[in-house]
């Protein structure tokens, strides 16, 4: 009788974990290491995520900073490009979620942003509610805060050094969920990525509200934009008809 329990209990506890593996067992196949998006816009895989550095005048602007704290692909490639750790002016984090901020405190001269609540998840003054993230926060420790991190209100047009980014918000992945629009290239996090030959959001186990985050996509509708450069696998190109599809069949 025990060993019945003891079976069903070890099948329950294996649940998540299977559905997990089911998940990266059908992931996106991602870019590769490096992929560029349009000229002077390049993401690299960095620790899971992808990181992605926006060239400036004078320096860069990354948008997420990856789950490496020691951010070894962003610092090589910025180095490819002759751009010194301090010449990042910002760095735009898209959600708080760990495999998106890691390698921020690396970049001491820069502004670090995140969309308006996820500021207390990474500093770990509020649970991650998403099944994923509770997982991850009780496997690894959660890396440190940024130390110049900042939040946004969700609405504003930034401005670093002749390149502007307007801020979304689309809550629902995380609280303060954000994404990025930069000339016509959308950086969505998580909150929208490629899947197959259109888009889809993040499966509901990584994702705190997946009803809110779909619903929050209708913001998206009036913006121009041509691609998405993802968290998790890189470039979408004709992104706003991809879009366009996924909300008319989901809907
Ligand atoms: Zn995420």
């Amino acid at each position: 009788m025990k060993k019945k329990i003891l079976i069903v209990l070890v099948v329950v506890a294996a649940l998540p974990l299977l559905a997990l593996l089911a998940l990266f067992a059908t992931r996106e196949k991602p870019d590769g290491p490096r992929v560029e998006a349009e000229p002077g816009v390049v993401g690299v895989e960095a620790g899971g995520a992808y990181a992605w550095i926006v060239r400036t005048t004078h320096g860069a602007v990354l948008v997420d900073a990856g789950l490496d704290s020691k951010g070894a692909a962003i610092l090589a490639e910025l180095q490819a490009q002759g751009v010194e750790p301090d010449q990042v002016q910002a760095v735009l984090i898209t959600h708080g979620h760990p495999d998106h901020y890691a390698g921020a405190g690396l970049f001491k001269k820069a502004k670090v942003l995140v969309g308006p609540g996820d500021l207390a998840m990474i500093r770990g003054d509020k649970a991650h509610h998403a099944v994923f993230g509770k997982m991850m926060s009780t496997v690894m420790t959660l890396p440190p805060a940024p130390p110049a991190l900042t939040e946004l209100q969700g609405d504003e047009l930034l401005e670093f050094d002749g390149a502007q980014f307007k801020v979304v918000a689309i809550p629902g992945h995380s609280p303060g969920s954000v994404m990025y629009l930069y000339k016509d290239v959308l950086f969505t996090g998580d909150s929208l990525l490629r899947k197959q030959d259109g888009v889809a959001i993040s499966p509901s186990l990584m994702s705190e509200d997946s009803e809110r985050n779909f619903a929050s996509l209708r913001a998206l509708e009036p913006l121009r934009f041509d691609k998405l450069a993802d968290g998790h696998a890189g470039v979408t190109l004709d992104a706003k008809r991809k879009l366009a599809r996924f909300l008319a069949a989901t809907r």
